[in-house]
This record gives structure tokens, sequence and C-alpha cells, in this order.
């Protein structure tokens, strides 16, 4: 075996003086190595980028504080009013009841009341006046259609806005309380689907007697003279207002 000759050294290159052998060149480093080249390159982009997203992502920084933000409205979408609004009245005889019937006021049809009833109210109309009390009838006879509005209005109002304070459904809650009011619906009283009204039998009635002279003598009297008219009221306590002719068989008021 022959000994290994040694390296050619270039004159005037560096030498390792403890193994004698010369150190790369420049052009060895970059030029023959390619390689090498372009991992550090990567290595400085790498680096760069992390180095920018750090300072523009510091906690004192706009930029960061921006970021966050459009984060947050990504993460937190705006949710819609879930309570669905109340159906469109359809009826043609309900959408004039709705209507007012040509006035401002929920209409009030007195012309479609049976005729006992109709008797028995210019009675009690009369007896009322003769007393010195003033009477004002809100509702009489209703078609069925606008009786399922009005359950309608108040299921809506009692079952899914009157507690419900989300911001995105106030309209909605402002827009059906007025029509709650509107209609004079009591919240202690749901209408029914067939009712006095739809059949005729009863109105609701706003009565104003003479200051009596005992407190409690009001509420006497006031029955007492629905009484010589032959009406009565079903449910004083829960709806006072209602009148239904006293002869009609008993069934569901409101
Ligand atoms: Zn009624």
């Amino acid at each position: 075996m022959g000994r290994r000759s040694d390296p050619v050294v270039p004159v005037g290159a560096a030498v390792n003086v403890f193994s004698n052998v010369p150190f790369p060149t420049f052009e060895e480093l970059t030029l023959r190595r390619p390689t090498r080249l372009w991992i550090a390159f990567a290595c400085a982009v790498v680096c760069g980028s992390i180095g920018t997203a750090t300072f523009l992502l510091r906690p004192d920084s706009t930029t960061y504080t921006t970021r966050l933000t459009s984060l947050m409205r990504l993460s937190v979408p705006r949710v819609p009013c879930l309570v669905e609004p109340l159906a469109p009245i359809v009826d043609a005889e309900a959408a004039a009841f709705e209507n007012g019937i040509g006035g401002i006021a929920p209409g009030v049809d007195t012309a479609d009341l049976t005729s006992g009833t109709a008797r028995a109210l210019a009675r009690f109309e009369h007896v009322v006046t003769t007393a010195g009390g003033t009477l004002t009838i809100t509702s009489a006879y209703r078609p069925p259609a606008y009786q399922q509005h009005l359950q309608a209005v108040w299921d809506k109002w009692m079952n899914e806005l009157r507690d419900n304070h989300e911001q995105q459904c106030e309209e909605l809650r402002t827009r059906v309380g007025r029509e709650f009011a509107h209609h004079r619906l009591l919240e202690t009283q749901r209408p029914v689907n067939v009712s006095d009204h739809t059949r005729g039998l009863a109105f609701d009635a706003a009565v104003v007697l003479p200051k009596p002279a005992r407190p409690r003598a009001r509420l006497l009297s006031l029955d007492k003279l629905a009484r010589l008219c032959s009406l009565r009221r079903p449910d004083v306590l829960h709806d006072p207002v209602h009148f239904r002719l006293a002869s009609a068989r008993r069934g569901r008021s409101v």
C-alpha cells in the first residue's frame, strides 16, 4: 500500500495549522455548496417573519389590539331575534276588524250580536245612563279569524316577548306590546278559539257608575243592574269588562 498523498495546498490559501487542511474558500461555501446557502436563506426568512410578527403583535401595539378585536368580532357573530313575528291577517273580515272598521280603535260590531243579546245591551245602556253612569263598548261580536288573531297576539306577548329583553328582539317586543294594548287584552285572560263573542252572545264594556256612598257598593250595584237587563259577568275577577247574556248556555267567555 502506498502512502496517502498530502492535499495540495494552493499558494496563498489559509491553512489549519493542526491538520494542515486548508479552510474552505468563499467559492466553496457559496457557488460549490448551494444546499447550505439555501438552508441559510430559509432560516433567515423564518426568523425574520417571527421577529416581525412578534413586533406587530406585542400587547402595546395598535395592530395587536386591532387584530384581537377582529378575531373577537369573527368569533361572536350577531344573533338575530329568534322569535317569529305575528302571522299577517289574511281573512278580509278579520282584517276589517283589525283596522277598526274605518276607525282607530279595534272594530266594535254590535250589529251581529244575537237579537236577545242586542236587546239586553240596549236595556243595559238605558239603565246605566239613567243611573247617571257611562258605558263604553270595547268589543262585541268577533269573527272567528279575528278571535284567533287576538289569541295569537296574547300568546306571542305572554309566552315569548313580555319577559324577553334581548336587544335584537326589542323592536318586535315594542310592536307586539302595542298591539296587545291596542286590543285591550288582559294578561290574566287568554282569548279562546270559540267564545261568547264569536257566538254573538257577549260584549265587553267599561262602565262607570256614580261614586257610591260605600266603597264595596259599586261592584254590587253594577252586577245588580246587569241582572236587571238579563246580563251577567261570568268572571268578575279576571275579566271584569265581559258581559254575557244570562240565558246563554254556559261556555267559554273572553
Ligand atoms: Zn269579552
